[in-house]
């Protein structure tokens, strides 16, 4: 179908870009494609990538993948603005809809970065019986059902989100296990289906979600009925195109698998273990439904209570003397450490093998102690929390003995890692708290894994998309078409200023340096109009040490600084309360990624200054670490990273065509790289 087709079709009129794009490649889309779009946000990115799988590819199901659960929101959106005749499914972590977690488990599993996953569903009361789940299609809700999905804005809040959904279902089954039904229904009556999910629903373990509601395509039978009673034959292929949204952050993918223990998450697991006794003991679980929910025997049942009741009654409280005299140990060794290998916050340092021995021993010997508490929150809760770091401890250790030794029985182990070769171990330091952490050095593995996964054409889209050389040798993906429409989409208006009586290279940062960024900062607001300042620092030392030397701006100026306020909503309260507002962000915090201030349509944003060159830190290891793996020559590596943060915050303040936005590019060496990214002419 070409472009001129699908306006009809749609009664909608693309861009002119949109048109040409649709009319080159849209019919020479194959299962293999890969196409890269680079275009500015506003521009018409989403709908375009959509029309490319739907008409383009002719795809039968679209998986996209979102960075933030609240991006979502575009696609879920342009769907019904353009009218497509498709059904949107947005999924959102299993742990926030489970009713059977309470708020504590909630709350600590979002803290320890595992709501995604540590949820069993194993004959859970809430889940449809096997009968709806086969013909749920038929089913007389199906419709009410997912007109309820479809109608729900994935954009709420969370817990707001369900209880909207649960609401409108009319109906006391689990809400994640009917979205997962009804994405399958949708494919056994032939109709096109978008199935959204953050980053981990195709990149990690949730993709097994995905997977599963996409291997309906090959179920082989006629053997589901339309309610009029004619037989559906399921295709028995499906054809899959991928989207990835923001798909700059692949190259982050890497740091988004790291997986930390430290002393926080032992104290953690020793709390929820008190807490899951104390449970066992006062109301011990009826033996039949353990019996069923395990496929064991009443007998066998019975006895794992009974032993767990013991051990809660009798040996928990010395295991618990022992637990919190080991966790003290190994506080006071963690900072001992982070002390030896000079830790600064956020920073990583890479372990010793002697140290990574040391701790990993360690670990384990805690996890060993607390093995018993696995079994008792198997007995009283679906959460995962004791489990998940049994489960990481026993990682660390295996990646550790096949560092040491090589041994196949250890990679074995290690299949979750998915190249265990490319993982190390680290020690970092957050928020004062000493972790270790072991991640992979490059996420063209697991960049691979998915694409093997979820066959079909792919389609990559950015405002600020590396170059295809990069995505090829960094992230392992072979690019068919390279579409670069950064200078021919220009959205909105920005001013760009250089400023090069300062800098922020390690060897000219001083005290003198650092006052004159400071009374930079201040005269640029003091100087500009009313707005948002987004001040955007190389680190969160520079900002702490440069935000501290602009206190003295007038008290009618509000300033707020990355950490303080983590939510968007109180951030978008002070833009709209204060005649000017001053945020601190630094790169690499989460400000300058997701600071989303727009009401509208319009960014709130009308400054954005960066205060030195963000360039990736080169004493920290796991860059190091990081360059080395990408092949590239490091100052290369390091200008892309650099160009992609200035891009991305930079970004922030345009967002709709009527945004006019002013960047200070505050170093002596923009006035070079600027030109080299197209920000002044030559
Ligand atoms: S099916 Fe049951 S255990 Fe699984 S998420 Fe839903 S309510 Fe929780």
């Amino acid at each position: 179908m070409n472009a001129e087709d699908i306006e009809r079709q749609l009664g909608i009129t693309l861009r002119p870009w949109q048109r040409k794009i649709l009319n080159t490649i849209g019919g020479n889309i194959n299962a293999n494609t890969v196409i890269a779009i680079r275009a500015p946000t506003g521009s018409g990115k989403t709908l375009i990538s959509l029309l490319l799988a739907f008409y383009g590819y002719d795809a039968n199901t679209v998986v996209v993948g979102v960075r933030a659960r609240t991006e979502q929101t575009r696609f879920w959106e342009d769907v019904r603005k353009f009218n497509l005749d498709v059904v949107p499914l947005a999924f959102i972590a299993k742990s926030v809809h489970c009713r059977l977690l309470n708020d504590e488990e909630l709350k600590a599993m979002k803290e320890l970065n595992i709501e995604d996953v540590d949820v069993s569903c194993n004959k859970c009361m809430f889940a449809l019986p096997h009968e709806d789940k086969a013909n749920i299609h038929l089913a007389r809700y199906f419709d009410a059902w997912l007109d309820a999905f479809i109608d729900t804005n994935p954009n709420l809040p969370p817990k707001e989100y369900v209880n909207e959904l649960m609401g409108k279902l009319n109906d006391t089954h689990c809400t994640y296990d009917i979205e997962k039904n009804l994405a399958k229904g949708v494919i056994r009556l032939r109709r096109r289906l978008l199935l959204i999910g953050t980053y981990p629903y195709i990149f990690g373990y949730p993709s097994v979600v995905f997977e599963n509601i996409i291997s309906t395509y090959e179920e082989d039978n006629p053997r589901f009925l339309t309610p009029e009673g004619e037989e559906i034959n399921v295709p028995s292929e499906g054809r899959i195109a991928v989207i990835i949204d923001e798909a700059h952050n692949l190259d982050k993918l890497s740091d988004q698998w790291e997986r930390r223990l430290g002393t926080k998450r032992m104290e953690r697991v020793l709390q929820f273990g008190e807490r899951y006794c104390k449970q066992l003991l006062e109301k011990p679980p009826n033996p039949l439904d353990i019996a069923e929910l395990k496929g064991i025997d009443e007998e066998k049942a019975m006895r794992l209570i009974n032993e767990s009741i013991e051990y809660c009654r009798n040996e928990f409280p010395q295991a618990k003397q022992t637990a919190e005299s080991m966790i003290a140990k190994m506080k006071d060794r963690l900072k001992e450490l982070a002390k030896e290998y000079e830790v600064t916050e956020k920073t990583y340092k890479r372990l010793k093998l002697e140290h990574i021995n040391e701790l990993t021993l360690s670990f384990e010997e805690f996890s060993k102690l607390i093995m018993p508490l696995t079994s008792v929150e198997d007995l009283v809760s679906r959460a995962r929390i004791i489990r998940s770091f049994t489960t990481n401890s026993g990682l660390f250790y295996a990646l550790y003995k096949y560092k040491e030794t090589g041994a196949p029985e250890y990679r074995d182990q290690l299949l979750s890692l998915i190249d265990p070769d490319t993982w190390n171990f680290y020690i970092t330091k957050e928020e004062d708290e000493v972790y270790i952490s072991i991640k992979p050095v490059t996420p063209a593995p697991i960049i691979t894994q998915a694409r093997a996964k979820f066959e079909g054409p792919w389609i990559l889209m950015s405002g600020t998309l590396p170059d295809k050389d990069y995505i090829e040798r960094v992230w392992g993906l072979h690019v068919d078409y390279y579409i670069d429409l950064s200078k021919e989409v220009r959205i909105g208006h920005r001013e760009v200023k250089i400023i090069t009586d300062v800098t922020s290279e390690f060897k000219s940062r001083s005290p003198e340096m650092f006052r004159k960024y400071a009374e930079l900062g201040k005269r640029i607001v003091m100087s500009g109009e009313d707005g948002v300042y987004l001040f955007v620092y190389p680190n969160a030392r520079m900002m702490i040490d440069i935000a501290n030397l602009m206190m003295d701006l007038p008290s009618s100026i509000k300033q707020v600084r990355e950490g303080e306020v983590r939510n968007i909503p109180v951030l978008m309260k002070l833009a709209k309360e204060n005649r000017k507002l001053v945020i601190h962000a630094f790169n690499g915090g989460s400000l300058v990624e997701g600071i989303e201030l727009v009401e509208n349509g319009k960014s709130f944003i009308k400054y954005v200054i960066f205060m030195g060159v963000p360039f990736p830190n080169v004493k920290d290891d796991y860059t190091r670490d990081k360059i080395k793996a990408s092949g590239l020559p490091e100052y290369r590596y390091m200008k892309i990273q650099a160009w992609m943060s200035v891009m991305q915050a930079g970004g922030r303040s345009i967002r709709n065509n009527e945004d006019r936005a002013t960047w200070v590019l505050a170093d002596y060496r923009f006035s070079y790289l600027s030109k080299e990214w197209g920000l002044v002419p030559y």
